[in-house]
């Protein structure tokens, strides 16, 4: 296992963004910045880049620390805030990171509390609407306690996220950490990776390479998709407030994927067809947030449209040809299709 890392840092007051140089990460540490917070980023770099931060490391008061937050981490100073965000997020990527999704979810999180705790700073854990599953209630509240395979090829992420929200929840009631969870929905925007295999990203890239887009089972389940902007206002919201959450973030703008793969070809003006691949193993049938509680604790609600919002994101593929075209095998379609047969023969 890696050693613990120490941290010395330039600056006196801070917020620490764990996983800072991922998509949500460093749209984050940006705007805390423009806002003068001190920031320091600690991010492994499994699912990140530093190109994401890259403009960042320009400011006196950002600093990047590469370093696994399931090792354990300390930090010398004040710290204000920390936003637990470092996680894999994409299925293929918690796919092919089983372990160390556990791990940052559980141990990588109680690292993170332990800081707080020290620290006497406010705690934000990023969980998901994941840890609802494949909801009996729809749309969905936080008072709903979910409907989750605790084996199957999704458990890795969503049950690190719910032991996540359970010992956040434990360090507020037995050491009075100040701590508040949100709960993210599916959100998109510039700096995901081309080839992180999430369908917003996988149709865009396609509809660009002018290659089929890959729709999983029928096409009928449903998303909703919040452009990232909104998102990262939400969590700023959450980390300046004492409210203890869970609160959903999201935009209940709900779509089915095959109305995505519609918009998407609207927005690039693409010809390329569509083309139907196997549903993957628990992939939930229906998603959307209900946000009454963002609303009445943050007033906090999404503001850009999904075609706004897409047409910005399709906007970032587009300055990034090489990145994109070279994306193209990755997001080829089927990668779901064959994960965990003894999985499936067990069922
Ligand atoms: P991302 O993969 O772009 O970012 C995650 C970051 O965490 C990466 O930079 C990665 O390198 C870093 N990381 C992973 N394990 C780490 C470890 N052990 N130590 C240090 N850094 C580590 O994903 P994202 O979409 O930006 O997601 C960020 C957070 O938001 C995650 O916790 C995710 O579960 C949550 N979330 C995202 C969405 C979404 O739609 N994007 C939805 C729900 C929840
Ligand atoms: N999906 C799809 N084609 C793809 C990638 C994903 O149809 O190329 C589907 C996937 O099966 C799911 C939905 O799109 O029903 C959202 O997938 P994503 O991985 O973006 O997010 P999550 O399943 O974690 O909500």
């Amino acid at each position: 296992m890696p050693a613990q890392t120490r941290i010395s840092p330039r600056c006196s007051m801070h917020v620490l963004v764990t996983g800072g140089a991922g998509f949500i990460g460093s749209h984050l540490c940006a705007l805390l910045l423009g806002r003068g917070d001190q920031v320091i980023c600690v991010d492994d770099l499994s699912t990140g880049s530093k190109s994401n931060i890259e403009r960042l490391t320009e400011n006196p008061a950002f600093e990047f620390h590469e370093a696994d937050v399931s090792a354990g981490l300390e930090i010398e100073g004040t710290v204000s805030a920390v936003v637990h965000l470092a996680s894999p997020a994409s299925p293929p990527d918690y796919h092919r990171l089983p372990l160390e999704t556990l791990a940052v979810g559980s141990r990588g999180t109680e690292n993170a509390l332990r800081l707080a705790h020290h620290h006497g700073a406010r705690f934000v854990l990023a969980s998901t609407s994941e840890i609802y599953g494949d909801p009996l209630m729809h749309p969905q509240r936080e008072e709903y306690w979910g409907n989750v395979n605790p084996i199957g090829p999704r458990s890795v992420y969503d049950e690190a996220k719910r032991f996540a929200e359970a010992i956040t929840v434990a360090y507020r009631r037995t050491l009075g950490v100040d701590t508040g969870v949100i709960r993210i929905f599916n959100t998109y925007g510039p700096r995901m990776r081309p080839h992180d295999g999430r369908v917003v990203t996988s149709f865009i890239t396609q509809a660009l390479n002018g290659d089929p887009l890959t729709i999983y089972g029928d096409g009928s389940q449903t998303r909703s998709f919040c452009y990232v902007d909104d998102l990262i206002r939400g969590i700023v919201a959450m980390i300046d407030s004492s409210e203890p959450g869970p609160v959903n973030l999201g935009n209940p703008n709900e779509r089915t994927v095959a109305e995505l793969a519609e918009l998407v070809s609207a927005v690039t003006g693409t010809r390329s067809p569509i083309e139907f691949h196997p549903l993957p193993t628990d992939d939930p049938t229906r998603r959307r947030p209900d946000i009454t509680k963002a609303l009445t604790t943050l007033d906090w609600s999404p503001r850009v449209d999904i075609e706004d919002g897409l047409r910005r994101t399709v906007e970032w593929f587009r300055s990034r040809p090489e990145e994109v075209a070279a994306a193209a095998a990755a997001v080829a379609g089927g990668q779901c299709d064959n994960l965990f047969p003894e999985y499936q023969e067990q069922l």
